[in-house]
């Protein structure tokens, strides 16, 4: 059983620092709570800060967090390096979206593992475990020879960060806009991936998405609507119908959002 938990988060970004006239606030205080075998959707339009509540929680350094707190069983998050927070069970699917040349998906797989498990996963098992979900994945075995996200389409960058999840077993997994750019094949294909792992039991799912496409194969517990760097309502499923029909505009409106 692990729950995260988010308070009163505020984030800045640009200039050098928070008082540096270019910064600008970001995160206007968030508060959520994520808990073992809940999957959270977390829908609001382009531009609310979505993306920088997924960084943040990450530990991407552009972001400055100037209040508030994130823990993960009471550890507090903030102060762990990315790797601890790794290691304590996050995972971030937007973490690894960069090159990596000259390492194949199978050593950066493998090497990400042992990294989290403190030692090198047994390697019989591990072979057959890759085969298994890549090709649950419908993915192509030779991908596993393909250098990390090195001229990966985009669809193939969500399945290998979705294959990076299974085989990682995390405790909380964030996935920011997994949706984006997938045809309703690779949407299925991916949305299953995510929901093998919800049945298997305990992990915890933040969904962050624009579009309430990919709640119709991922289906969440709780929907939160952010908007204008903080969550405005909250409900379940029947929320993102709500959504579906009308839109983020009653939301928008007033909240000083222009998009
Ligand atoms: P979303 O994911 O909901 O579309 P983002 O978190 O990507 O929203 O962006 C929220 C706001 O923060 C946008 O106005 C964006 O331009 C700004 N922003 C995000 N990251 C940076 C950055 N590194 N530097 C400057 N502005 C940023
Ligand atoms: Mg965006
Ligand atoms: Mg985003």
């Amino acid at each position: 059983m692990s729950v995260l938990e988010i308070r009163d988060l505020h984030v800045s970004v640009g200039g050098d620092s928070p008082t540096h006239p270019d910064a600008k606030e970001i995160l206007r205080g968030v508060d959520l709570t994520v808990r073992s075998g809940e999957t959270h959707a977390i829908m609001g339009p382009n531009g609310s800060g979505k993306s920088t509540l997924a960084y943040s929680i990450a530990g991407h350094p552009k972001y400055t967090i100037t209040g508030g707190t994130v823990t993960l069983d009471g550890e507090d998050v903030l102060e762990m390096s990315v790797d601890e927070r790794a290691r304590a069970g996050l995972f971030l699917a937007m973490q690894y979206p960069v090159e990596v040349p000259g390492v194949s998906v199978s050593n950066f797989l493998r090497t990400a593992a042992t990294a989290i498990k403190g030692e090198a996963p047994k390697l019989r098992t591990w072979v057959k475990d890759v085969k298994t979900e890549m090709s649950g994945l419908e993915m192509d075995p030779a991908f596993a020879e393909r250098n990390v996200n090195e001229g990966f389409s985009g669809g193939e960058k969500k399945r290998h960060e979705i294959l990076q999840m299974r085989l990682l077993k995390p405790r909380i997994a964030i996935l920011d806009e997994t949706d984006s750019g997938l045809d309703v094949d690779a949407l299925r294909i991916v949305s299953e991936g995510v929901n093998r792992s919800r049945a298997e039991g305990d992990i915890g799912v933040l969904l962050i998405t624009h579009y309430t496409r990919i709640l119709r194969y991922i289906k969440p517990d709780f929907v939160h609507v952010f908007v204008n760097g903080k969550v405005v309502e909250e409900g379940g499923p029947e929320l993102a119908e709500k959504l579906e029909n009308e839109g983020y505009a009653a939301y928008v409106k007033g909240s000083g959002e222009t998009a």
